[in-house]
């Protein structure tokens, strides 16, 4: 197989199948990038919050403790002041765990002291996420840490309530102290806890934005690589297609100089001699002599007839399309016969035919030219010194082939002329023939897609082999 032909076999894979994991990779990297930023954005806005959560529970302790000693109204103030922050931030939670009105859970996250550009991250990251892991623990933890800061709200009433009411004694301010400390360890663990578990989730959810980068970047270089090696192996197809159509019209150019030239030259003999021969018959008297030169006429315009016919015949096998068709060899051997008996001494030969295949699905102008052309090399060249001449016609299928052979006891085929006979415009007798017989079969064939053999003996006969194949699809 050629190579252009091996290159030709390869079958290339759908292009746009390339692009289009190309657009859908870039796609996806695009919105997982953008999702991840998403969640890690409401992470750190998370992890904000709760240095507020956390700033403003601490702060509210330590005012309540003040207030707790000093009785002083503007700690009361201020301790209920930072207290609101955890507050809020626990109301937003409890309206967005119940799926309630977002607009009550960003009042509690401002109230919480949270920036107004996280919100919507903010409630964004809770609604979607709330069911996983990390998140789910984390908002666990917050509602554990909502329940200490509910539990300093009530201890705040109750030591508010004592003071306005002067009964409270040194012991109830050893118990509060020491509940306040209590709440503040515990809460400490759970605020902890709450940036622990996000910090994490954070840290897994980086992992896998570059593990999936990774990925879909792979995918995209290896789609890249494999569309732009499709494409070099494309134009290499398609330069080594132009450079055989090239060569082959250089061929096709050179191949129709010669056959101008030769034509021509081969047109113009036959002429050229017979005006030769009109010439001297015009100064003839010898009546025997005058047929003598009209009989040289005759040879001469039949010389002319032959070529021109090969002409028809090479145009017609180079120009017309193949068309498969029924064909009857018996009919296009006997046809040819009548239409050879003309050649001299073509009565002289025996005709034997032994067509054991004769209905076949082929193209019936090639096969015409083909069977014309053997059949009249084998009447020119058949040797009269012999006793008796003999052509036979054979057809048979073999090895899952129709063969069609020719065979004659002629003149033979030199061995020198062998690998020439099917050159055009070789021939060894320029009286017998153009030369252009044997050429004009061997394309037949070829467009056929069969093959031919020649068996030949000098002064023995030769034997021509076609191949024909069952049917050829064009
Ligand atoms: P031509 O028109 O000269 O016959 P062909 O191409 O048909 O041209 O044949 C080329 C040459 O091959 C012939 O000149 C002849 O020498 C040789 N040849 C072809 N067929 C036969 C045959 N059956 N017996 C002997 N020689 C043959």
């Amino acid at each position: 197989m050629s190579k252009l032909q091996a290159l030709k076999n390869f079958r290339f894979p759908n292009v746009f199948i390339l692009i289009l994991v190309v657009f859908i990779s870039c796609a996806l990297l695009i919105c997982i990038n953008f999702f991840t930023i998403k969640i890690l954005s409401a992470n750190r806005a998370y992890v904000n919050g709760e240095s507020h959560y956390s700033k403003g529970q601490k702060d509210a302790s330590r005012h309540l403790i003040t207030y707790l000693f000093t009785k002083n109204p503007a700690q009361w103030k201020l301790y209920l002041e930072e207290l609101k922050v955890p507050q809020g931030d626990g109301i937003a939670r409890v309206t967005l765990l119940k799926a309630g009105d977002n607009k009550i859970a960003r009042k509690g996250f401002l109230t919480g002291r949270n920036n107004e550009n996280d919100l919507d991250d903010i409630i964004w990251l809770f609604e979607n996420f709330k069911n996983v892991s990390f998140l789910s623990k984390a908002i666990n933890e917050w509602g554990q840490g909502d329940q200490l800061i509910f539990e300093l709200f009530v201890i705040g009433q109750q030591i508010n309530a004592k003071i306005k009411h002067n009964i409270l004694t040194t012991e109830d301010q050893k118990k509060y102290l020491k509940k306040i400390s209590s709440i503040s360890d515990r809460l400490t663990i759970n605020e902890r806890n709450f940036s622990n578990t996000l910090g994490e989730g954070t840290r897994k959810i980086k992992d896998l934005l570059i593990i999936t980068n990774i990925f879909f970047i792979l995918v995209i270089v290896c789609s890249v690589c494999l569309y732009y090696s499709i494409m070099v192996k494309r134009l290499l197809v398609s330069k080594k297609e132009t450079e055989v159509k090239n060569e082959n019209l250089v061929i096709v150019n050179r191949e129709l100089d010669r056959f101008v030239y030769s034509a021509s030259h081969d047109l113009r003999s036959p002429i050229t001699s017979l005006k030769g021969l009109i010439e001297i018959t015009a100064l003839e008297d010898d009546v025997q002599q005058v047929r003598n030169y009209l009989q040289m006429m005759h040879q001469s315009l039949a010389r002319q007839d032959q070529f021109i016919s090969d002409i028809i015949d090479y145009s017609k096998n180079k120009r017309k399309q193949i068309i498969m068709e029924p064909v009857s060899l018996k009919e296009l051997c006997n046809e040819a016969i009548l239409q050879l008996m003309h050649i001299e001494n073509a009565n002289k030969i025996k005709f034997t035919q032994e067509l054991l295949v004769d209905n076949i699905e082929s193209d019936g102008l090639r096969l015409k030219i083909i069977i014309n052309n053997l059949l009249s090399n084998a009447i020119k060249y058949a040797d009269c010194n012999k006793p008796e001449m003999f052509i036979t016609i054979k057809t048979y299928f073999s090895e899952g082939l129709n063969k069609l052979e020719v065979t004659d006891n002629g003149i033979g085929i030199h061995d020198d002329y062998k690998s020439k006979i099917f050159d055009m415009y070789f021939g060894t007798n320029k009286n017998k023939g153009s030369g252009l017989g044997l050429y004009i079969v061997k394309e037949a064939v070829e467009n056929i897609k069969g093959d031919i053999s020649v068996f030949s003996e000098n002064n023995v006969g030769s034997k021509f082999i076609v191949t024909i194949p069952n049917s050829y699809a064009v």
